[in-house]
Parts: C-alpha cells; sequence; structure tokens
C-alpha cells in the first residue's frame, strides 16, 4: 500500500508542480503555439483563423481572473455604447445592427436578458415584487372599507343636518347610495361570494375557479409563482410581439422577421429599462416623475419606428398607434399566460 501511495504522491506532486511552476515554453505562464489550441487550424496571426479563439491563452490565476475583467469591461464598453442608442436613437442603432455592425452592441437577445435579470433584481430589491404586498391585500381592503364606512357617516350626519335646515337632500342621498353600493361590493369580494357561488348566474368559467380557490388560499405562493413564471417566461414577449410587426408591415418584403425579432427585441428592453427607472425612482420617493414615465413609450415606439423602417411622419405616427395597442394586448396575452401558470 505504501509504495502505490508513494507513486500516487509522485504523481499528484509533479501534476501540482507542472502547474504551479510552469515549465519551458510557457515560462510566462503562456502558450507558444503552432496551431490553434481550440481546433487544430494552423495560426497566422493573433487570432484563429478558422475559429476565433486567441493564439496566445494564458494559463495562470491572474490569466483566469484577467479573462474574466476583459469579458466584463468587453460587455461594460459595449453596453455603454448601446444603451445611450438604445435611448436616442433606437432606431439607428436597430438599423445599423441589422445591416451587419453586430459587434458594436449587445446584441438584442443578451440585452433582453439583462434587463430581465436587472429588472427583477430592482423590483425585489425595492420591495415592489414581496409576496407580502398580497399578505396584507385583505387587511388593506379592510381598512378601505372602514374609511368608506366612516366617510358614509359623515354624510348621514350632513344630510340629517340639511334636512333640519330644510336643504335639498338628493344630491347627498346620491351620495350615500353609491358609498353603502361601494362597501356591499367589496364585502362580497373580500368574503370570495363573488367567486365562489356555482349557480348559472354566475359568469366565472368552470376551469377560472380553481385558480380563484388558489389564490384566495395562498396568496403569497401564487406570487412567488407568477413571479417565476413571469421571469421564466419572459422570453415569450417576443414571439408574442413579432407577428404584430408582421401586421404594421404586410407589404414591405424589405424587412423580415428577423429585423422585426431585432425591432420587438431592442424595444422590448428599453420599455423593460423604464421599467427599472421607474422603480427606483418609486423607491427614491419619486412618485411623480416615475408617472411621467408613462409617456415615454410612445415617443420611443415612434422615433424606433420611423428611423428603422425608413418611415415618414404621419406613417410612423399611425403605426405607433397601432403597435401601441397592439403592445397592450401582446402584454395582456402575456400576463395572462404567466397567471395563469403560476396559479395552477
Ligand atoms: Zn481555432
Amino acid at each position: 500500500m505504501d509504495g502505490i501511495e508513494a507513486v500516487g504522491d509522485a504523481v499528484t506532486g509533479g501534476l501540482l508542480a507542472r502547474a504551479v511552476e510552469p515549465q519551458a515554453g510557457e515560462a510566462d505562464g503562456r502558450t507558444h503555439e503552432k496551431s490553434c489550441l481550440n481546433c487544430g487550424t494552423p495560426l497566422t496571426g493573433a487570432y484563429c483563423s478558422a475559429c476565433g479563439q486567441k493564439a496566445h491563452v494564458h494559463r495562470t490565476v491572474r490569466g483566469f481572473f484577467q479573462d474574466f475583467v476583459q469579458g466584463l469591461f468587453n460587455f461594460e464598453g459595449k453596453i455603454w455604447r448601446t444603451l445611450p442608442m438604445l435611448a436616442w436613437r433606437p432606431g439607428e442603432m436597430t438599423r445599423r445592427y441589422i445591416a451587419g455592425e453586430r459587434a458594436r452592441f449587445i446584441s438584442p437577445v443578451a440585452l433582453y436578458l439583462f434587463t430581465v435579470f436587472a429588472m427583477f433584481a430592482v423590483l425585489n430589491f425595492t420591495g415592489a415584487l414581496v409576496p407580502n404586498g398580497t399578505k396584507n391585500l385583505p387587511t388593506a381592503v379592510k381598512a378601505g372599507i372602514a374609511d368608506d364606512k366612516s366617510a358614509l357617516a359623515k354624510l348621514e350626519t350632513k344630510r340629517q343636518l340639511a334636512a333640519a335646515a330644510g336643504k335639498s337632500v338628493a344630491e347627498l342621498d346620491a351620495k350615500i347610495a353609491k358609498r353603502k353600493n361601494d362597501i356591499a361590493e367589496t364585502e362580497k369580494v373580500l368574503s370570495g361570494a363573488a367567486f365562489a357561488s356555482t349557480d348559472g348566474g354566475d359568469e366565472t368559467p368552470n376551469w377560472v375557479r380553481p385558480l380563484i380557490k388558489n389564490v384566495q388560499e395562498n396568496p403569497d405562493l401564487v406570487t412567488m409563482k407568477i413571479q417565476d413564471a413571469a421571469s421564466k417566461y419572459s422570453w415569450l414577449l417576443i414571439p408574442i410581439s413579432v407577428p404584430f410587426l408582421w401586421l404594421l408591415f404586410p407589404f414591405r418584403r424589405r424587412y423580415n422577421t428577423y429585423d422585426h425579432t431585432v425591432f420587438v427585441t431592442y424595444s422590448l428592453s428599453f420599455m423593460m429599462m423604464l421599467v427599472i427607472v421607474g422603480g427606483l425612482l418609486v423607491a427614491i420617493g419619486w412618485s411623480a416623475l416615475a408617472g411621467f414615465l408613462f409617456f415615454v413609450p410612445p415617443f420611443h415606439m415612434y422615433r424606433h419606428l420611423k428611423q428603422t423602417y425608413e418611415l415618414g411622419r404621419l406613417s410612423a405616427i399611425l403605426r405607433t398607434i397601432a403597435l401601441t395597442s397592439f403592445a397592450f394586448i401582446a402584454v395582456a396575452l402575456f400576463a395572462a399566460a404567466t397567471v395563469a401558470i403560476g396559479a395552477m
């Protein structure tokens, strides 16, 4: 046994020594090769002409981190080139990307995935998606009912005073009736009576009922599952949206599905960035400014469409109106899909 262990030690020791102290030919921690280490093609320059790998690869811990940092800065350099373009000249960037300037900008899909990740991180961090929000929902609704009831009491006092003074009470009566109706409706929803009835008078389709029951019984879990589905299936928004672009440009053969996909993916990434900015603004208490962001998407869509597809002003305005409506439909379809998946 001793002998075998000694041999084993010698072997691992030798390997360790080789790894720690590079042998001749890799004294500086580099390897000098005549052919590509990745695919074997003879080297003619600093990069392999067949697969693109660097001719010299590092084999040091420093090199390991240099690769990482270089990748990071490469991404960073591109993102600082991509984001301002996406914000101010989205159509120009989309057109240049489609025309072939692929290495200059972050690719649409990479940007999209990065943005989805950042959006969920920011919304989670700022508490916008904390499941506790739903845990407190019944409490919030009860507080709303209490408010309504105190307002109702004030209205009734006012009515008594008005009646005693001989004034008209018709307007107050209408307000009182509306308040009472509001309270009754809210209490019905809170008790689940609005969904629970199973007679023919209820318009809730049968397949929806178990989902609603699930939400009522375990709102936290359902919220988490919906969030999970929304992040996992976020890519679905792209294929959902592309057909709407076909509808926008039915007779334009110049622009194909690839072009529309690039357009849609960059556009959706920008909209999610607005959500990120909005979430951050709300988190620091600038809700009014965050509300202003709701007006940004149509302007962005207009500029993006106009520049990408080289449209005239009127044509771009009409298509922006159509695209805004389509966007609501696409988001509604996506929301329905994720809620259904989450509540299942
Ligand atoms: Zn190669």
